[in-house]
Formats: C-alpha cells, sequence, structure tokens
C-alpha cells in the first residue's frame, strides 16, 4: 500500500476504536491512576527507518512490563542462553502477571514476562554495583529508543512504596536461592526499570529494532545481539500476554508484551514494529483498545505469522 493509504488506514482504525470505553486504568501503582482514560496513540515503524503515527503517540508514560522484554535481551547477554534457562523458565504460567507462583520441581519462576521472572532477570543484570547495573539498563534502553532515557522518579517512588506484592515475590525466590542480588537491590532495579518513560513512538522503534534483528533503524545502532532476537521474540509469543497469550496467538499471531501503564508491543520480524497506547486495561491487564487495534491490523495486512492464505 502507499504511504498515504497506510496512513488514511491507521486514522480509521484509530477513529473506529476511539469509542470504546470498556476497561479501567491501573490505580494499585498511585501514580498510574493519573493517566488519562482518553489517550489513545498507534504507531508502526518499519525496518527501514519510517514512522506512521496517529492520535496520543507523544505523551510520556512509564513502560512498566513493556521493559521485560528488553532486559531480558541483555540477561541473555549478559548471561547467555544457557544460564539464563537455569535461572529462568519459558513456559507461559496461564496465570495473571503478578502470581506467586514458582515451578514446583525447579524453584524457577516461569518466564522473563511475569513479575517474578522479570524480578529474576533483573537481579542477574551484571555491573560492579547498584549504579553500574542501573547504567548498563539504561544505556541498553537508550540504543532501542535512539535519545536520553529519564526515569519518572515519581512513579519509581510510588512503586517502591506499595510494592509488597512483588517484595513477596522476591522473598520467595530469595528463600529458594532463585536472586542474584540482594532483595531490596533486584526490586529497585526492577522498580526503575518499570518507571523508564517512554512515549508510544519510541515504543514502536523499540518494537522495530526487535523486527530489525537488533538495530535501531532510525539511528544504526545495535541494541542487543542479533543471536537472541530469537529467544526474546520466542518468550514474546508464548508469555508476552499473560494468560491472554494463547487467544492472542490465535487471533494476532505476533510475539508481542503488554505493560499496565496501557501500551502494547508487537513485532513483524524484518518488516515493523507496531505499538498502541491505551490506558484502560481488562481484567488481565492488557489494554482494551490496544487488543483491538491489534486484532484489526493482524487481519487487515494479514500479519498473523501463520497465515498462509
Ligand atoms: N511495575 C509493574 C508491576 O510490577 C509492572 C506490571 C505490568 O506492567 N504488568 O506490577
Amino acid at each position: 500500500r502507499s504511504v498515504s493509504e497506510l496512513q488514511a488506514f491507521l486514522a480509521d482504525v484509530h477513529q473506529r476504536h476511539a469509542c470504546l470505553r470498556e476497561g479501567a486504568v491501573a490505580t494499585y501503582i498511585p501514580e498510574l491512576a493519573k493517566a488519562n482514560p482518553d489517550w489513545f496513540g498507534i504507531c508502526i515503524a518499519t525496518t527501514d527507518g519510517r514512522v506512521f503515527e496517529i492520535g496520543d503517540t507523544q505523551p510520556n508514560f512509564t513502560v512498566q512490563s513493556i521493559s521485560k522484554v528488553f532486559v531480558h535481551g541483555l540477561a541473555l547477554e549478559d548471561h547467555g542462553r544457557d544460564v539464563l534457562l537455569s535461572r529462568v523458565g519459558v513456559e507461559p504460567t496461564g496465570d495473571a502477571f503478578n502470581a506467586i507462583v514458582l515451578d514446583e520441581a525447579s524453584k524457577r519462576p516461569y518466564n522473563p514476562m511475569v513479575n517474578a521472572g522479570a524480578i529474576a532477570t533483573t537481579s542477574l543484570i551484571k555491573g560492579a554495583d547498584p549504579t553500574e547495573r542501573l547504567n548498563r539498563l539504561l544505556a541498553m534502553f537508550r540504543n532501542y529508543m535512539g535519545h536520553e532515557v529519564v526515569i519518572d522518579v515519581a512513579s519509581y517512588i510510588s512503586e517502591r512504596a506499595t510494592g509488597d506484592r512483588n517484595r513477596a515475590m522476591a522473598y520467595l525466590m530469595r528463600h529458594f536461592g532463585m536472586l542474584q542480588s540482594e532483595v531490596e537491590e533486584s526490586l529497585d532495579l526492577y522498580f526503575q526499570q518499570c518507571a523508564v518513560m517512554v512515549n508510544c513512538r519510541d515504543l514502536a522503534v523499540m518494537a522495530a529494532t526487535l523486527a530489525n534483528r537488533g538495530i535501531n533503524p532510525m539511528t544504526g545502532d545495535r541494541a542487543v545481539h542479533a543471536r537472541y532476537i530469537r529467544d526474546i521474540l520466542s518468550v514474546m509469543s508464548s508469555c508476552g500476554m499473560y494468560n491472554f497469550a494463547g487467544e492472542w496467538g490465535y487471533k494476532v499471531g505476533l510475539p508481542a508484551k503488554s505493560g499496565v501503564c496501557g501500551g502494547i508491543i508487537a513485532v513483524v520480524p524484518d518488516q515493523i514494529g507496531i505499538a498502541v497506547f491505551s490506558p484502560p486495561l481488562d481484567e488481565r491487564g492488557n489494554s482494551v483498545r490496544g487488543v483491538k487495534v491489534f486484532e484489526t491490523i493482524s487481519q487487515a495486512f494479514g500479519l498473523h505469522l501463520f497465515d498462509s492464505s
């Protein structure tokens, strides 16, 4: 399709889904409750460096769980596939993203896309001290985003002050020897990564970087070794949408990740990264409009990875 056709298509999709009023903005992290439920942006970034956007693609919000994808990549670079697999599994849980559950036999958290697995993954990030670990994480995000990275301190403090459920998980993992650094240190870095500020356009470029085998298509900078794209996208495919991963795989058929900020990213390998931002969430913690928009876009462009019609 031509550029203007694509832009018109996005405008039409945006308009058709803007009237959806279901869902509720997350409030369990007090700062998240300030999100505007009307915000609604859609952005597509291509692996050859073009960007198509409509709606609220500029407002900043905290990346939340979408960070898990990229930190998983950094942990893979730090330790390799085998060590990482020995610490964090790759099985979907079928449970909510914040379930307090570990694999019965191995005591590993199920996968890096749910909170327990993400906290364990973050605890594996290398660095001499907390500052160096944070700086490595920020440098990694910078390569994906193509500009300086800012942490929303209010969101970070807000989650640290109220995140006892994640704290409980971290203590449970420490009990089983599955946490690499100290509990509060691991949680601090995890809450900081969740408070990285992005907008919808950034997310599309980050997804396009994964689609582009790890190289940011806007800057040409490498964000992650091409070797680990396979691991990252596999785990997104099976676990990125939590206990909706099965239905998502069936209907949309793309590796994806959502967050309680209301963002969802998806990757079409070698072609595009897609991001949708709309804060009201369904009961599983996925953006209501986001899910519907992805169903529409996937169908309209035949993006389902197993589509052979
Ligand atoms: N920071 C959030 C938490 O740990 C991220 C959860 C999410 O986006 N699903 O609860």
